[in-house]
C-alpha cells in the first residue's frame, strides 16, 4: 500500500492535508510533537469521512527520533511505503533580530528546517526504490519576501525553497517529484495572536485564507495530474507579496 505521512497533522494546516490526502484515498499516517489530542481529532476526522489513518508521534527535529519512529513504522509495515511525503511541521519564534537569542534562532531551524532534512532523508530511498514519490514541502510568503521580526523564520523557509529545486533535480529521473507551497496568512493556531481586521486590508482577497484551501494545492501536488511538475514554489497567499 501506498501511505502519505503529513508532518505536524495534529492541527491547522496539517489536519486539512490530513483530511484531503484521505480523501483521495491515501492512509495517512499522522505525525506531531505533542499534542496527542489534537492527532486524535484528525485521525477521527478522517474516519468519519470513511478514510484510514494512524498515529506517529516524533519530534522532526531530532534525527534520532524520526529514525526510531519511521524505522519502527516500516517493521510493523513490511509490504508498504511512504510515496506522499508532505513536510508541514513549523514553528515561529518572532523577534527582532537584535534581541534574538540563540535558542530562538536554533530552534525555529531545528524544526522547519532539519525536520524537512531529518524526515525526507530517511524516506527518499524507499520512494528511488519504488521509481514513484511526491515530496511536498510548506514554505511560506516570509521565505519569499521576508518579514521583519522573522529572520530566523523567513531564513528557514527560503532554505527550504532552495533545497526543494536541488532535490527535485536529484531524483526526477525516478519520478520523484518535489515541490514547496507558500503560504500567506492563514487562520490556525500558528496565527492567532495577529490581527486580522488590521492585516487584511494588505491583502488583495481582503481576508486570511483557510487550512483546507492549502491542502488543496497539496492535494493537487499529491496526484497523477501533478506528475509533470517538479522543483516548483505555488503561493496560496490571496495576492499578497
Ligand atoms: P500550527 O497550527 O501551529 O501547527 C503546527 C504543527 O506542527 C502541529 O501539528 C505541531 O504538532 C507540529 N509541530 C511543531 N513542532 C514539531 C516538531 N518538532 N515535530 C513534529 N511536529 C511538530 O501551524 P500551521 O499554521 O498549521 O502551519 C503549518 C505549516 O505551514 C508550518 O510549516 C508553517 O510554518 C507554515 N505556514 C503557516 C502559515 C499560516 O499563516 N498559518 C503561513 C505560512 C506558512 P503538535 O500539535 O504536537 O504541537
Amino acid at each position: 500500500m501506498k501511505y502519505a505521512l503529513v508532518t505536524g497533522g495534529s492541527r491547522g494546516i496539517g489536519r486539512s492535508i490530513c483530511l484531503q490526502l484521505a480523501s483521495m484515498g491515501f492512509p495517512v499516517v499522522i505525525n506531531y510533537n505533542s499534542n496527542r489530542t489534537a492527532a486524535e481529532e484528525t485521525l477521527k476526522a478522517i474516519e468519519e469521512a470513511g478514510g484510514h489513518g494512524e498515529l506517529l508521534p516524533f519530534d522532526v527535529s531530532d534525527s534520532k527520533s524520526v529514525d526510531a519512529a519511521l524505522d519502527g513504522w516500516s517493521e510493523r509495515h513490511p509490504d508498504d511505503y511512504i510515496d506522499v511525503l508532505v513536510n508541514n511541521a513549523g514553528i515561529r519564534q518572532d523577534t527582532l533580530m537584535v534581541f534574538m537569542q540563540n535558542e530562538q534562532w536554533d530552534q525555529v531551524m531545528g524544526t522547519n528546517l532539519n525536520g524537512f532534512f531529518y524526515t525526507t532523508r530517511r524516506l527518499l530511498k524507499d520512494m528511488l526504490t519504488h521509481r514513484h514519490g511526491r515530496i511536498i514541502n510548506m514554505t511560506s510568503l516570509s521565505g519569499l519576501k521576508g518579514l521583519p521580526g522573522q529572520a530566523n523564520y523567513a531564513a528557514s523557509k527560503a532554505a527550504i525553497i532552495g533545497a526543494t529545486k536541488a532535490l527535485a533535480q536529484e531524483v526526477g529521473a525516478r519520478k520523484v517529484t518535489v515541490n514547496a507551497v507558500a503560504p500567506g496568512f492563514i487562520n490556525t493556531d500558528m496565527t492567532q495572536g495577529i490581527d486580522e481586521a488590521t492585516h487584511k486590508t494588505l491583502i488583495p482577497l481582503g481576508r486570511f485564507g483557510k487550512p483546507e484551501e492549502v491542502a488543496a494545492l497539496v492535494g493537487f501536488l499529491a496526484s497523477e495530474q501533478a506528475a509533470y511538475i517538479t522543483g516548483e514554489t505555488i503561493s496560496v497567499n490571496g495576492g499578497l507579496y
